[in-house]
């Protein structure tokens, strides 16, 4: 089978110099470009009222018009009028990927999740969250023009980011439909990163669980940490599609990282993913997230990882 991976070049808005390497996810559907069994595809944007879904009014206007400024850089950026249309694209890419995988039972788009990001503000770089927009979208049997609806009712995030997703585990507290699932090296709050773990960790609720990674965690603590979590996942019930956000930022050498884990450990985290989504027959959508090592083709070869343990797990 060919795998469908969504990108578009106007996710990069130009944000000018900035930790978070803009262009990754250029040089990642470069590397894929190619690549058997990848094909690329371009989503088409988020609709307002798919935001409005998940998001305030006045926060989504803060973002499209910039004003109140505080309010419209609330994730961390410098506001340009780029920012609105290229966070609508990114959205976009990871309902895409989660549409199409209800009929592929896989596909992935190169965008972060943004799981930082709240109802009502952004944090961490994360302005709109695409993880639950999407996931709401679809629940409203709302996709696109001209496309079938396909409904669904119970949505998991598998979020295997460096930090932990508080944004999405806000979402999920008024959603019981949802269930968030976030591994973590790093606790974050506040646009406040937490590095250890041991001094700091958050508070879990019924469908908002977390296992915190302890630093110097390597592969076999990630993988028992995969195996825990997926197991209070199906104790909390059978999702009808899984999200995977699959980001950059636990490798070793990321400025953030405490955790042990070079590029094959990461590559053995998607296959874990993927090889459990398979297993259970659970359609499952990708996306990518931080990643900030300075090396930035480092950062690429994780993201690019990615698809290809899709495309093995799923050929
Ligand atoms: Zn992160």
């Amino acid at each position: 089978m060919t795998i469908t991976v969504y990108y578009h070049p106007g996710y990069a808005a130009p944000l000018g110099t900035h930790v978070m390497p803009i262009d990754k996810f250029a040089r990642v559907a470069e590397a894929l470009a190619g690549e058997p069994g990848i094909r690329l595809e371009e989503p088409s944007p988020l609709t307002a009222a798919q935001l409005e879904r998940v998001h305030t009014r006045e926060y989504i206007e803060a973002v499209r018009t910039g004003e109140p400024r505080a309010l419209a850089e609330s994730q961390k950026f410098p506001w340009t009028p780029e920012l609105y249309p290229s966070v609508l694209l990114t959205g976009g890419g990871c309902l895409a990927a989660a549409r199409r995988a209800l009929d592929d039972g896989v596909a992935g788009a190169l965008v972060s999740g943004f799981h930082h990001s709240h109802g009502d503000h952004g944090e961490g770089f994360c302005t709109f969250n695409s993880l639950v927009v999407a996931a709401d979208a679809l629940r409203a049997g709302d996709w696109m023009a001209g496309h079938p609806a396909k409904s669904i009712e119970r949505v998991a995030v598998l979020d295997m980011d460096l930090h932990y997703g508080n944004g999405t585990a806000s979402l999920a507290t008024s959603r019981p439909w949802l269930f968030n699932l976030s591994i973590y090296g790093n606790d974050y709050d506040g646009n406040t990163a937490y590095r250890d773990v041991t001094e700091r960790r958050h508070r879990d609720g019924a469908n908002h669980r977390s296992i915190a990674l302890a630093a110097g965690s390597g592969r076999s603590a990630m993988l028992a940490a995969m195996e825990e979590g997926l197991a209070m996942l199906e104790a909390w019930g059978r999702p009808d599609l899984l999200l995977y956000q699959a980001g950059a930022d636990p490798y070793r050498e990321d400025p953030y990282s405490p955790l042990d884990l070079d590029h094959d450990d990461l590559l053995e985290r998607d296959r874990a993913a993927f090889a459990y989504a398979k297993r259970t027959g659970i359609p499952v959508a990708w996306v990518l997230a931080g990643g900030y090592t300075k090396d930035v083709s480092k950062v690429v070869r994780v993201h690019t990882n990615t698809s290809v343990a899709a495309r093995d797990i799923f050929a």
